[in-house]
């Protein structure tokens, strides 16, 4: 058989894996493995893509005037200043291959966002993976130590998925502090609205003072959008110009654009939603306290059990439970909050545990 003509560096990489998906009929029945809202998209976001969906003979507005105007408005910025994607994940491919290239380095913690490695990867970049916290936190001593003459990209995932662990604004602007000016840092905030700790940070102000810094944001998770693929970062002019010569061409679609300005229309709505998630978020980590565990504070909407060699096993007692979970085999598993059904399930895996 012919060799085709491949990427050998693409051998050592592993494919993303995504969160599994329950079968019709058969199998867990909660899918709480992807991070995802619980809620069905809300009743005024629907009507507006159905009213877009028949423009879908039109390639979309590629630049996305109209939202990326709004999403200037609202975060005070200049409309050069916002950079769209299909997804948080493809502003951080955007950014990665905007600064790095082969044999440059991207610095970041692990565990983190399992894309951050094969994004780096397939822009040619060497991932650094630098290792957490014993509290499952950034070690960001650590990682300003591996900052180097080859490093193009530090990235910071505040709440970090998937521990569910975040800095403080003076922990964060202290890290900006000692970073090389000349070195671009990404704030990736996906998870920012679940983040109502005291003095979290607030990236937006960051943005304005520090001009290596690129924050990312999404409308995947709070705002429900997973299934439509839109995010957008701020980004210091040069950055967002460098960042749109590589994304792909129409890669945000008008339903897409269309559902995130009607999900920003309908702010007060969905900020009551994340409220909701939050104070769930609250209960379940009171009720696993009080059955024994001892697990990494959390502001994101999951938690992370950090299980070890235990981490199988326990993943097929919450697929018993009806639960699917995101495991990371000898590492641990993370379990994001559904509905009160799904929840109750959650617990009652996470007690059986505890026996
Ligand atoms: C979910 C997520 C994103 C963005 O996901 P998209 O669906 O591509 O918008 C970005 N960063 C982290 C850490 C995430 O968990």
């Amino acid at each position: 058989m012919t060799t085709l003509r491949l990427r050998a560096d693409l051998d050592a990489l592993a494919a993303y894996r995504p969160g599994k998906a329950p079968v019709d009929g058969q199998g867990p029945r909660f899918k709480l493995s992807s991070n995802e809202n619980p809620y069905p998209p809300l009743p005024s976001v629907l009507a507006r893509v159905a009213e877009l969906a028949g423009q879908v003979n039109r390639y979309p507005d590629m630049a996305g005037h109209a939202l990326t105007a709004r999403l200037a408005g609202l975060h005070g910025v200049a409309g050069e200043q916002v950079v769209l994607g299909a997804g948080g994940v493809e502003i951080i491919s955007q950014l990665m291959r905007a600064t790095a290239g082969t044999g440059d380095e991207i610095v970041f913690a692990w565990r983190s966002f399992e894309a951050y490695p094969l994004l780096a990867v397939a822009a040619g970049a060497r991932p650094v993976q630098v290792p957490l916290t014993a509290a499952a936190g950034h070690d960001f001593a650590a990682m300003r130590a591996a900052v180097g003459e080859r490093t193009r990209l530090v990235i910071v995932c505040n709440p970090n998925n998937p521990t569910g662990t975040v800095a403080g604004h003076a922990e964060i602007e202290e890290f900006l502090g000692s970073v090389p000016p000349e070195v671009v840092v990404l704030l990736d905030e996906a998870y920012l609205q679940f983040n109502q700790a005291a003095g979290a940070p607030d990236g937006v102000e960051l943005f304005r003072r520090y001009p290596n810094l690129v924050v990312a944001r999404t409308f995947s998770k709070a705002y429900g959008l997973a299934g439509l693929r839109v995010g957008y970062a701020l980004a210091p002019e040069p950055v967002a110009v460098a960042m749109r010569k590589v994304a792909v061409p129409f890669g945000v679609t008008t339903l897409a654009q269309g559902a995130a300005l009607a999900s920003l229309d309908a702010g007060d709505e969905l900020a009551g939603r994340v409220d909701k998630l939050v104070a769930e978020r609250d209960r379940l980590a009171d009720a696993l306290a009080w059955q024994g565990w001892d697990l990494p504070a959390t502001q994101a909407n999951f938690f992370w059990f950090p299980l070890g060699d235990r981490t199988g096993e326990a993943a097929a007692v919450f697929a018993k439970h009806g639960v699917l979970v995101r495991p990371f085999a000898g590492e641990g598993l993370r379990v994001c909050i559904g509905d009160d059904e799904a929840n109750e399930a959650l617990l009652g895996a996470a007690g059986e545990l505890r026996k």
